[in-house]
């Protein structure tokens, strides 16, 4: 059979990171490189007693199609848990927030169109506006997110800026109070549309965070959340808010996708989520998140003592980002450290131009305080073999 691709499938490439993690497979790694949640936080006993609820008062309802917009006791229950007045008609229930992406790039991008994100950004969200084409432009970034003075010479005729102000993917970094209040007053005057995406917002350590973008001007913005770092990821449940000028198109959109995200999960979710659940289960995601946090920070302090090693701390999230020394490429150094069983994701990936070759990525959510610790001490041994010292 002689299979003519459409253009748009050349755009779809494997995930570079799913073809380096393949490796990373091999049973008796340790590895940081996923962003995996902790399936220890799963809540399994919640989820099967409202699983039985739902199919013996529900069961008729909760197995049949149901509407696009999502399951209205769930819309509410996600403008509730907002910390910003949200009308229920703007939730958008979605399968994954990865499905508010795609949603987005279908209404927003034209080929060429430009989208401004964050150096560097979530790599998911680059794979999901490829196949729509853009023009993909990085917006200098430092500790705290975007810098105001570059978002604001590049913001012409962008489409919308993608902003993930909270415990950033890759990154672990997060947006203070006085960048958002900038960021937000540009984009507003500039007339440039943010995406919010929020999925580790509520993963916070010691604080919560400052008040999402959207908060602050949401007729600009549209906001993604998910279920899956809450809960458990495997649910494939997200939401997304929008302002009533867009909100139909991406109602559209979602309809032609898949008619609706499954009602059975949503209702699922909506019953495990009855009084004040999240209040009680998050807050132990937290305290295991910032346990295995400390322990990286401390493994990472004691076992590249004395190199070149820059890393920060992230306030929250999953993620924490290390700079190696002059010279080193992760990308190359991914097969040593695999050699010695640990695994970490190379950081260039993530961004949408030049990549910085001597950063990576780790995750301290799904390895145990103890693999930490074995994993760091390998990895700093590679890196001084590596350096040859
Ligand atoms: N956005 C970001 C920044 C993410 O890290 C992820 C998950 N890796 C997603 C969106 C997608 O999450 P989900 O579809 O599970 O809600």
């Amino acid at each position: 059979m002689n299979w003519k691709l459409a253009a748009r499938a050349a755009k779809m490439n494997p995930s570079v990171l799913r073809e380096i993690l393949k490796v990373t497979e091999r049973p008796g790694i340790i590895s940081l490189a996923g962003g995996l949640p902790s399936p220890k936080t799963f809540p399994i006993q919640a989820f099967a007693d409202a699983c039985a609820e739902v199919l013996h008062n529900d069961g008729q309802a909760a197995l049949q199609y149901a509407a696009s917009e999502g399951y209205a006791p769930l819309r509410q229950a996600v403008a509730d848990m907002l910390p910003w007045n949200v009308d229920p008609a703007q939730v958008l229930i979605t399968t994954g927030s990865q499905q508010g992406l795609d949603l987005v790039a279908k209404v927003l991008i034209d080929p060429g169109s430009k989208v401004l994100v964050e150096t560097p950004t979530y790599l998911g969200a680059l794979q999901a506006f490829g196949p729509m084409e853009p023009n993909p432009v990085s917006v200098a970034s430092d500790d705290e997110g975007v810098i105001v003075e570059d978002l604001v010479a590049k913001a012409k005729d962008g489409r919308f800026v993608y902003l993930l102000p909270n415990f950033q993917n890759p990154t672990g970094r997060t947006m203070t109070e006085a960048r958002r209040a900038a960021v937000s007053a540009a984009a507003a005057a500039a007339g440039l549309p943010i995406v919010e995406d929020n999925p580790y917002g509520e993963l916070w350590f010691d604080e919560a965070p400052p008040l999402p973008l959207t908060a602050r001007n949401p007729e600009g913005c549209i906001y993604l959340g998910s279920f899956s770092k809450v809960l458990a990821p495997g649910l494939r449940l997200g939401f997304l808010v929008a302002p009533k000028a867009i909100f139909p198109k991406l109602l559209q959109a979602k309809q032609a996708v898949d008619l609706h995200t499954p009602i059975f999960t949503q209702r699922m979710v909506s019953a495990v989520m009855k009084d004040n659940f999240l209040e009680r289960h998050v807050p132990t995601i937290r305290a295991l998140y910032k346990r295995q946090r400390d322990a990286m920070m401390a493994a990472l302090t004691r076992e590249m003592a004395g190199l070149d090693v820059k890393f920060n701390a992230p306030k929250g999230g999953m993620f924490l980002w290390a700079r190696l020394p002059e010279g080193i490429d992760t990308v190359a150094l991914l097969p040593k450290a695999v050699e010695r069983n640990v695994a970490f994701v190379p950081g260039a990936p993530f961004y949408a131009d030049q990549g910085d070759p001597r950063t990576l990525r780790l995750s301290f959510v799904t390895a145990s305080v103890e693999e930490i610790d074995t994993a760091i001490a390998a990895l700093a041994l590679t890196l001084r073999e590596e350096l040859a010292l």
